[in-house]
C-alpha cells in the first residue's frame, strides 16, 4: 500500500471541513491510495474525512452522507445517486483489508466537483450555444405518433433561447430552422461564434426498441482512462471537451437535477457519460440532454405538445442558473 500525501488537496479541503464539521477531531491530513489494476484508489474513509461526511456500508450498498450531501455507490452495479439524482460512477467500489476504495476519477472528476461546488468558481456563463439535434434530410429519431426527433428539439432550442435571451445570455444556434448542419459543422460554429460560448448544450430525444423505455438522462464527455456509462472498456482517446471535466459533471448534475425535479412525470435515468461527438469536441462545458423516449407512446405524446416543450425548456433553463450561480466569480 501507497501512502501518498495530497497536501494541495488538505489546504482546499480543510476549509470546507471546518464550516461543516460540529466535531472537535482534527481532520485526517492524508488521503491514502492503493495501486490496483493499473490506476489509483482512495480510501473511502480518508475522503469522508475531509468533506466531514460519514460513512455507510450495508449489504452492497456503500454511502458517504453529511447533513448537506449524499452520494451512493453500489458494490455490484456502476449505477449509483448523488442528493437522490442518478449518477453512474467509472467504477465498481471495492474493500481491501477492511476499507472501502473508489477510483481516483470517481472522486475527482465526480464526488469532488458535487460536494465543493464552489471550488469552480471563476468561469462565469454569459454565452451559451443551443444545438437542436439533428434537422433537415436527418430526421433523427421518428416517434411512435410519427413526429421527428428534429422538430422536437428545435421546439425546445428556440423556447429555451427566449428564456435565455429574456435572463440578459447571449446565445448561439447551430440551426434556427429546418436545416442540416454536420457534426463537424457545429463544432466549427462553436469555434467560430464570438463572443465564444461558455456552455455548449444540445438537445435531443432517443429511441428504444422496447416502447416501455422512458425517462431522461444527461450526458457528459467521457474523461480519459475511464470508461463510458455502456461501456466497460476506459476511453484511452484525448478530447478537448476532457479539459472541462468537473465542470461538465457539474453541469449534467444541475441539469438532470432540474429535469427531474420540473417533470416528475418522466423517470431519472441519470447524469451518464458518452464520447459524443458534439460534446466532446467543443471547448468549454458541454452536455447532450435526452429529453425523453419518443419510442414510448406517454412520453412521445407530451414531447410532441408545445406545452411539455416549454417545461422541458424551463427545466433546462434552471439547471443552466443553477449551475451559473455556482460558477461565477
Ligand atoms: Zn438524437
Amino acid at each position: 500500500m501507497i501512502r501518498l500525501r495530497f497536501f494541495a488537496l488538505f489546504l482546499i479541503f480543510s476549509a470546507v471541513f471546518f464550516s461543516f464539521s460540529t466535531t472537535e477531531a482534527a481532520p485526517q491530513k492524508t488521503i491514502q491510495s492503493i495501486r490496483y489494476s493499473g490506476r489509483k484508489w482512495v480510501k473511502v474513509n480518508d475522503i469522508a474525512n475531509f468533506y466531514g461526511m460519514k460513512v455507510y456500508i450495508k449489504d452492497n450498498t456503500l454511502m458517504l452522507y453529511s447533513r448537506y450531501y449524499k452520494a451512493v455507490f453500489n458494490t455490484k452495479s456502476r449505477a449509483g445517486s448523488f442528493n437522490g439524482v442518478k449518477l453512474h460512477w467509472f467504477f465498481l467500489p471495492f474493500q481491501y483489508k477492511n476499507a472501502y476504495y473508489i477510483s481516483e476519477q470517481d472522486f475527482l472528476f465526480l464526488l469532488d466537483p458535487l460536494i465543493r461546488q464552489r471550488s469552480l468558481k471563476g468561469r462565469p456563463v454569459r454565452t451559451i450555444m443551443i444545438d437542436a439535434g439533428h434537422g433537415g434530410k436527418d430526421t433523427g429519431a421518428i416517434g411512435v405518433n410519427k413526429k421527428k426527433e428534429k422538430d422536437i428539439t428545435l421546439a425546445i432550442a428556440l423556447k429555451l433561447r427566449r428564456k435565455l435571451i429574456k435572463l440578459g445570455y447571449t446565445v448561439w444556434l447551430t440551426r434556427a430552422g429546418d436545416t442540416f448542419p454536420s457534426l463537424d459543422r457545429r463544432v466549427a460554429l462553436w469555434k467560430g461564434a464570438r463572443p465564444k460560448p461558455d456552455l455548449f448544450i444540445s438537445i435531443h430525444c432517443n429511441a428504444a426498441a422496447n416502447r416501455t423505455v422512458r425517462g431522461m438522462e444527461t450526458f457528459a464527455v467521457t474523461p480519459l482512462n475511464v470508461p463510458s456509462t455502456a461501456d466497460k472498456k476506459p476511453v484511452k482517446n484525448a478530447y478537448p471537451g476532457q479539459s472541462f471535466n468537473k465542470y461538465n459533471t457539474l453541469l449534467a448534475y444541475s441539469i438532470q437535477r432540474s429535469l427531474i425535479k420540473n417533470l416528475p412525470y418522466s423517470p431519472d435515468r441519470g447524469v451518464k457519460h458518452a464520447r459524443f461527438y458534439v460534446i466532446r469536441n467543443v471547448s468549454c462545458p458541454a452536455v447532450l440532454i435526452e429529453t425523453g423516449f419518443v419510442s414510448n407512446w406517454a412520453e412521445c405524446t407530451r414531447l410532441s405538445s408545445d406545452v411539455y416543450q416549454d417545461k422541458v425548456a424551463t427545466a433546462i433553463l434552471r439547471g443552466i442558473i443553477n449551475y451559473s450561480a455556482r460558477v461565477k466569480k
